[in-house]
């Protein structure tokens, strides 16, 4: 009686799910979920032969005709496919086969399991005259006006011998690049985007527009003959190859091979090929390749015995958020992680998932305590795909709430404008900053501390021996020597060029202190603006704008970090460690090297920009001229210079080419 009830629960269970599926095209749960159920009803009834009823959803092909659509009796029917979900269970499908052939080492033809929906379509001497929908095995829906708008499907075959009549079966599915570009549309819309290209395909193709269809991207492939008219070749492999010749899409991937090893190998090596494909597929189909032994084979109630599908690991899994943790990356962004309870998905267990940012939870609309679908595709993070609502009890469930100060070292926490992400402002002195910033400091283009690499600051942080910049200048020869690796002679070399390294300009200083978006060109043009340190720390975000190269993004980062008490002790250290430069004079306009010549630049150049070259020249006193006149001193002319060229050398005017015009801005 129990089992009996059990057995009732999950066909209606499996009933649902299938409603939501192929009727609705809105799945509610992963297919890992429904494979789940369907594995335990199949135990069940296996193991309970009496309880078997033919009306269970493990006898019959899933789906249903609507009745918006005119019905279609399918003259074989259309079955499904039994799964495996692992190697043993392949080797015992092929050695079933072969039990019942004369052979030991039968020939597949081996498939990519298209992930979108089956479809008979019919052609009657060479034209396309029927499409329609599996349905539930023998019924399926009239799609014919919706599949002629599929691009790569052909209204009329071409070639040789075309049978009389031919029914041709295959999949309709939706390019990955079309399915995430329908999904940005629905979204901008405000319309509900797809679950997945799958179920994008079908709610594509059961439209009764047929203009809404063709506005999909929708595609097909064949992988199976139906009833035809006529003689066709005895192997599998073949008869695609012929579809392909009558002018068919086929896969490309589609293998006809022999021998256990084989077979799985292909599995392995379209495994990995999987994420580069332009397509979904969700396993990899094996079926026998002489149609001969496929009939001797048979089949059961809804699938062939001749052929399976060796389905990939489930890349989706329900679990349960039990709390939500702030990470700090190397650059200072803030990472809202959900701590899930532990799932297997993707082939490992998984109790993380990145949210990204505060948009993305907005837009999950997910709590803490909510039941969620994680996916896991590939090497991919795992990620949060949906919240499943329904299964929301609110008295478990809890607000997630944002930081307001960095959850590693307590620094202000900053979001510009425009931008997803909230970072951390204590660049210098955050914890989970410190690796980077420290490497940072002390790189060529920055302090350029000979022998201080990246591996030596990592060591040195892990050992605890420094946490920021400033402590570098205060090593000792015995603190380095007890490194691994690290001799006396090495420890000497270093403490030199840490003290050699005091010395230096005010552009790399700024450079080195890593403000976000503050590369060497800004922190040169900062340098050059502000002259010294305090005056660019008490300069406010508009003063900052004025600065060339400097927007308002920028410019919030550079007063944003000079607010945070972290970095200005850093900062304070790092002077008091004797960091120092040589004071920029502002030279009075007239003494400027090139001061009342004017120059004219054209052509393309390799090393500098145009605008660079133009605010070097002006920096040193000249002018920039749009047109070459009697009054043009000089002419920068770059590569494929034109009229301006021709005019200077016509005028005389002294020509420059780019080497030379870096030899003149080095000289001065
Ligand atoms: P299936 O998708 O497991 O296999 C049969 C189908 O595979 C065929 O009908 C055909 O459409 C397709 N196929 C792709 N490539 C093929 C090839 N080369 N040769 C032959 N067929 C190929 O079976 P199904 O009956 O269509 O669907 C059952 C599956 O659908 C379940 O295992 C489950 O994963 C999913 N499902 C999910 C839910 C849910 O709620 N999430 C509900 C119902 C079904």
């Amino acid at each position: 009686m129990r089992i009996q009830k059990e057995i009732q629960r999950l066909s209606q269970q499996l009933e649902n799910y299938n409603y939501q599926y192929y009727v609705l095209d809105e799945p509610s749960v992963p297919d890992a979920e429904y494979d789940y159920i369907f594995q335990q009803l199949l135990i069940l009834e296996k193991e309970n032969p009496t309880l078997l009823s033919a009306n269970s959803p493990t006898q019959k092909v899933g789906g249903l005709a609507l009745s918006k659509f005119e019905q279609v009796t399918h003259q074989k029917p259309m079955l499904s496919l039994d799964n495996v979900f692992e190697a043993q269970a392949l080797k015992d499908f092929m050695l079933r086969a072969e039990d019942k052939s004369d052979s030991h080492n039968i020939t597949f033809c081996i498939e990519p399991k298209l992930d979108g929906l089956a479809v008979s379509i019919i052609y009657k001497e060479g034209l396309l005259i029927q499409a329609a929908t599996r349905g539930d095995g023998k019924t399926g829906e009239n799609v014919t006006e919706n599949v002629k708008t599929i691009k790569n499907l052909p209204l009329k075959l071409r070639g040789e011998n075309i049978p009389p009549l031919l029914e041709v079966r295959g999949e309709v599915f939706m390019l990955k690049a079309g399915f995430d570009k329908l999904n940005k549309k629905l979204n901008d819309a405000g319309e509900k985007p797809f679950v997945n290209p799958r179920n994008a395909a079908a709610g594509s193709l059961r439209q009764l527009d047929s203009k809404i269809a063709a506005s999909r991207p929708l595609a097909f492939y064949c992988y199976a003959v139906g009833v035809f008219e006529g003689e066709l070749t005895n192997s599998q492999f073949e008869r695609i190859n012929q579809l392909k010749a009558w002018g068919l899409p086929v896969s490309d991937e589609v293998k006809q091979l022999t021998g256990e090893q084989a077979c799985l190998d292909y599995y392995q090596a379209i495994e990995k090929k999987r994420p580069d494909l332009a397509y979904e597929i969700d396993g990899v189909v094996y079926k026998v390749d002489n149609i001969t032994l496929q009939d001797k084979l048979g089949f059961v109630a809804r699938a062939p015995r001749w052929a399976t599908a060796y389905k990939f690991p489930a890349e989706e899994a329900v679990t349960t958020v039990e709390n939500v943790e702030f990470q700090v990356g190397r650059t200072g962004a803030i990472t809202p992680v959900a701590k899930l309870k532990p799932v297997f998905v993707g082939g490992v267990t998984v109790s993380n998932a990145t949210l990204h940012n505060k948009d993305e939870i907005k837009r999950l609309g997910i709590l803490i305590g909510d039941v969620v679908i994680v996916r896991r595709a590939g090497d991919v993070i795992p990620q949060v795909a949906r919240v499943l609502v329904e299964k929301r009890e609110s008295q478990k469930t809890e607000k997630i709430i944002f930081p307001v100060v960095c959850p590693v070292c307590a620094s202000a926490l900053e979001r510009i404008e425009g931008e997803a992400t909230i970072r951390c402002t204590g660049g210098l002195y955050c914890g989970a900053q410190r690796k980077e910033a420290i490497k940072h400091f002390s790189s060529r283009k920055a302090l350029d501390i000979d022998g201080l690499g990246n591996k030596l600051v990592e060591l040195l942080v892990d050992h605890k021996l420094i946490d920021s910049p400033a402590h570098l200048f205060d090593l000792t020869a015995t603190q380095l020597s007890s490194l691994p690796r690290m001799g006396e002679v090495s420890a000497k070399k270093l403490l030199n060029s840490l003290q050699m390294s005091k010395k230096t300009t005010l552009a790399r200083f700024l450079y080195s202190l890593g403000i976000r978006e503050v590369g060497e060109a800004t922190a040169n043009n900062l340098a050059n603006h502000y002259k010294t340190i305090d005056a660019l720390k008490g300069a406010s975000i508009e003063n900052l704008q004025s600065v060339s190269d400097v927007g308002e993004i920028v410019a919030k980062h550079i007063y944003y970090f000079f607010r945070q008490t972290h970095n200005i002790d850093v900062l304070n250290q790092l002077l008091e460690a004797g960091i120092h430069w040589p004071e920029i004079i502002q030279l009075a306009v007239s003494d400027l090297p090139l001061t009342g010549q004017i120059f004219v630049i054209t052509g393309s150049f390799n090393v500098m920009a145009r605008s660079d070259i133009k605010s070097a020249l002006q920096d040193l006193g000249a002018k920039v001229a749009g047109s070459v006149s009697k009054k043009t001193t000089t002419v920068i002319a770059g590569e494929a210079a034109g009229s301006k060229l021709t005019k200077a050398q016509d005028l005389g005017i002294e020509i420059m080419d780019e080497d030379a015009l870096l030899i003149l801005l080095n000289k001065k």
